[in-house]
């Protein structure tokens, strides 16, 4: 079998890999355990030289590193770029954090003389999207390297030349053979992989369909895991709002990476009385946009990551607007070759609509006029997701109180959700369990060890 890189821009095919048999993918699991062996044993200095490495290849190598993206899954090339440099910052805010987020934490509450010591658990597995396919890889291993593990990943199958380069950079820098390996491999060997007594733990970010059947397998054979599902950000415009800037925002927050971001802003709440100048703004602002070659500088408007994704995101706009919805912009596709969709706004999404709980992975936006601050809360809290979201209003108290009161696992007064390698990132409800980034990212895979010395 094999595994096809298609350029979403044009739907052709661009390369074909071939995929590891069951054996070659249980050898890869054994070469990784032998190097946890060797790389357990080594200083956070000496990883710390192999994960600076990591980061100096990244910056040096981001053009092309950019350009393999762009063909991979469509994102337009100044988003790439942006992407690897991201990955170098947090390759680096690892490399320099892990031996101060891992040292020894004394208990304090106790008399005697314990504490708390942390040390790693050994091979672990990522399960990983298109969306960022460096960044996704790289927010996993680059901590859990640092932490002394070693790291499998089967990525999505629509991004294999990105994989393979990643394989490649982490193999250049010096990390012990087998400590970092991509696994070509079909979704039906997680389960074996999962199972093997040398792996420790999985990580998956994607859907809440891979995410529960991995958290399933997981639960079967007592591993650790930690699941980055998806997301239904809200972004709430209150009358106090500086309406023009939170406009902006909004074509910022929706069509980052196109639309397909677990964290893009996918559902606003407005304040009736600034509704309609949101909303003329907003929409101006959207309809701007134009399709074009995503390797092309100018371009403001980049295909979806596969024809498949495109004609899902169709299907999905068609049966809200079965279901009563008003098509304010958009709704439908450019007439060109290539995954592409029309940015779009939706009104009058109600709650018996199959579209209203569902992640509309591009660029649509559902907007829902409310009449107050508490009616905005509430129906942001209507939804089975939970990861991030974000305020606009003037009044920063204001602000501060309704972040308080979403039920989300972020959320920023006036910018849309971002994620940043100091800031901890992660959800709730069916947006998963479980943080990555920051000091809690490195915490997820070591054994808390209690030593308790009398
Ligand atoms: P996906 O279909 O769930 O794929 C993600 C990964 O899981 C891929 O490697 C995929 O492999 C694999 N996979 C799929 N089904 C599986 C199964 N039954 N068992 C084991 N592995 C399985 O998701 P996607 O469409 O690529 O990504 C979009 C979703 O990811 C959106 O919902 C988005 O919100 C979410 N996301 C979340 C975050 C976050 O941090 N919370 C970040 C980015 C994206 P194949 O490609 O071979 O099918």
């Amino acid at each position: 079998m094999t595994i096809t890189a298609v350029s979403p821009a044009t739907n052709k095919p661009i390369k074909t890999f071939k995929e590891m048999s069951k054996k070659e993918c249980l050898a890869a699991v054994g070469k990784a355990d032998d190097a946890y062996q060797q790389w357990r044993a080594t200083s956070y200095d000496q990883r710390k030289q192999v994960i600076l490495a990591f980061a100096k290849e990244l910056r040096n190598r981001t053009d092309e590193l950019a350009r393999l993206i762009t063909l991979d899954m469509g994102k337009r090339i100044s988003e790439s770029r942006r992407e690897i440099e991201y990955c170098a910052e947090i390759a680096e805010f690892y490399a320099n954090g892990a031996e101060e987020f891992l040292a020894d934490q004394p208990m304090d509450r106790v008399p005697e003389n314990a504490y708390l010591h942390y040390e790693p658990l050994g091979v672990l597995l990522g399960v990983m999207p298109w969306n960022f396919p460096f960044y996704q890889v790289v927010r996993f291993a680059t901590p859990n390297l640092m932490a002394g593990n070693t790291v499998l990943v089967k990525h999505a199958s629509n991004v294999p030349q990105c994989a393979q380069a990643i394989e490649s950079l982490f193999a250049e820098c010096g990390l012990p053979d087998g400590a970092y390996a991509n696994l070509f491999v079909p979704t039906d060997y997680v389960e074996d992989i999962i199972a093997d007594h040398r792996v420790q733990g999985v990580s998956l970010t994607g859907s809440e369909k891979a995410g529960a059947a991995v958290a399933e397998l997981a639960g079967k054979h007592l591993k650790r895991s930690v699941l980055e599902l998806g997301g239904n950000d809200p972004f709430i415009v209150l009358e106090d709002a500086d309406i023009a800037q939170a406009a902006e925002l909004a074509v910022q927050g929706r069509m980052v990476n196109a639309g397909q971001s677990c964290v893009a802003s996918k559902r606003f709440i407005v304040v009736k009385s600034v509704a309609d100048e949101f909303l003329e703004r907003f929409k101006e602002a959207l309809g701007e946009l134009e399709p074009g070659d995503p390797l092309n500088e100018d371009t403001t408007l980049a295909p979806l990551s596969t024809e498949d994704a495109a004609q899902q995101l169709h299907d999905q706009v068609q049966s809200a607007i079965d279901a009563g919805a008003t098509v304010l912009l958009g709704g439908d596709r450019p007439d060109r070759d290539g995954a592409y969709f029309n940015p779009t706004i939706l009104t009058g999404v109600t709650p018996d609509s199959p579209t209203f709980d569902q992640e509309l992975f591009g660029p649509v936006a559902t907007v829902y006029v409310v009449k107050d601050e508490d009616e905005a809360v509430e129906l942001a809290n209507r939804s089975s997701y939970g990861l991030g979201g974000s305020v606009y209003t003037q009044d920063k108290d204001r602000g501060q109180r309704v972040a308080e009161r979403v039920e989300t696992g972020m959320m920023f007064l006036n910018q849309p959700t971002k994620s940043q390698a100091e800031l901890p990132f992660g959800g709730i409800k069916n947006s998963g369990y479980g943080r990555e980034l920051s000091h809690l990212g490195i915490l997820e895979f070591v054994n808390k060890k209690l030593v308790h010395l009398g």
